[in-house]
């Protein structure tokens, strides 16, 4: 792909934007794409040429689905109908089944480059590969150094992931914990793909403090493990181990790669003066399941309000941005990790926990992916906890 790509043509110098976006994830493709459909002139900044390769499970869960353009759909390359839980430390093991599929499968290159094609399509000039060098703060304007071009913008956007560079040059608070997740991708025959089809598989507590996870694409199945909470870990043993407990370690073309995902919310402020932090650069991942797609869609569509709301004032856009985060994401994340003390904190009590709680807990967080419950309702709610269906081997929760 050529350097300079997607809706770049009719741009000239001077470079000057009402908001500049850093990073073409989940996020800053949707704060861009919903800035541009309210007017503001954008441009997206993306270090990587598109599309690019993203280490990720692509698991979308239905709440985060319910947020995208109608374009993206056709990326989803599987739907999961079925999630099979298993604690393979007791041996046990429940599947929910919901009445709509609750987890659609992608692969991240192409979802991520659907959303910002369809942004570049309502108007935002896309600029890849361009990174982000450096940022010096104006009275009415913030200047970026990219490796393309100097760029003027009353406002930017941080989205550029768990090690935000906006973030470093601006001295926003660290995040606290950054939770190591590595993932193996196989590619494996159609016969062989056939007993993937439409499951999504969680094996909880297969690492300490987290757990593994095998999610089917089109040509190949995901197959990760991530530590949720702080603690040494060798993932490359825990994935090898993982990938024999399943029966897939015979040799296989497979692509290993991992991250980092951002699993406690940055302390203090969010916005700083011109700039504004949303998804894996705000920390907003759920600390219980790492899933960081939804709360990166969802932030970066409450940036883009804040900032054309406040009529891109900075004490205004604070305002609004910190009030809607606080009052909805950050509220949910504070709430998410009660389940984090429950499993993650201590083995046993884990085990405990899933054979008293599981099925009525894991109908809860059925709720919560859906977008029909947050943690905040469920946990709150005594039923939860008063419907105590202890969990046997191979049993169907519906
Ligand atoms: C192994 C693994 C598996 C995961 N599985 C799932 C899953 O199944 N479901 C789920 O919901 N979440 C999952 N996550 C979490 C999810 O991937 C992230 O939370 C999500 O990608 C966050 O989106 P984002 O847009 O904030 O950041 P990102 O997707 O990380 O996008 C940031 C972008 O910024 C660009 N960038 C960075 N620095 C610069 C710079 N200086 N200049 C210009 N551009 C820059 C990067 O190249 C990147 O494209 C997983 C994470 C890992 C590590």
């Amino acid at each position: 792909m050529s350097t300079t790509t997607l809706n770049s043509g009719k741009f000239r110098p001077p470079f000057f934007y009402d908001v500049a976006v850093v990073g073409a994830g989940p996020a800053g493709s949707m704060a861009a794409l919903a800035l541009a459909k309210k007017g503001l002139k954008v441009v997206l900044l993306e270090k990587s040429p598109l599309p690019r390769y993203k280490p990720c499970g692509g698991g979308v869960t239905l709440r985060a689905l319910r947020l995208l353009p109608a374009e993206v759909l056709s990326t989803v390359q599987d739907t999961c109908h079925l999630i099979e839980i298993h604690l393979p430390s007791k041996k046990l093991s429940f599947k929910l089944q919901w009445k709509q599929p609750l987890i659609f499968m992608v692969m991240r290159q192409h979802f991520d480059y659907a959303l910002t094609t369809e942004a570049s399509r309502q108007g935002v000039r896309v600029l890849s590969p361009c990174r982000l060098l450096y940022l010096e703060k104006g009275r009415s304007f913030i200047k970026l150094k990219t490796t393309k071009e100097t760029i003027l913008s009353k406002f930017v956007v941080g989205a550029d992931g768990a090690l935000s560079r906006v973030a470093r040059t601006l001295n926003f608070t660290p995040c606290n914990y950054l939770a190591p997740a590595l993932q193996a991708e196989l590619r494996l025959s159609q016969s062989e793909l056939a007993r993937y089809r439409g499951i999504a598989r969680f094996d909880l507590l297969f690492v300490p403090g987290g757990y593994g996870w095998v999610f089917p694409k089109k040509d190949i199945i995901s197959v990760g493990v991530g530590r949720m909470s702080p603690g040494r870990i060798n993932l490359n043993k825990c994935l090898k181990d993982y990938l024999q407990f399943l029966g897939l370690e015979t040799p296989r073309p497979k692509l290993i790669r991992g991250s980092v995902v951002p699993v406690r919310p940055r302390k203090g402020a969010f916005v700083k003066g011109r700039a504004l932090l949303v998804g894996d650069a705000a920390g907003v991942a759920d600390p219980f399941t790492g899933e960081g797609i939804s709360h990166a869609l969802t932030s970066g569509l409450m940036g883009a309000h804040a900032i054309f709301e406040g009529n891109l004032r900075p004490d205004d856009v604070k305002k609004i941005y910190e009030k809607m985060l606080r009052s909805t994401l950050l509220r949910e994340l504070r709430w998410a990790r009660i389940p984090c003390l429950w499993f993650y904190r201590n083995r046993k009590l884990g085990e405990l926990v899933f054979q008293i709680f599981a099925k009525s807990l894991g109908s809860a967080m059925a709720h919560i992916i859906s977008g029909k419950g947050a943690y905040s309702k469920v946990l709150a709610n005594p039923l939860t906890y008063l419907k105590i269906d202890p969990v046997f081997r191979d049993e169907v929760a519906e």
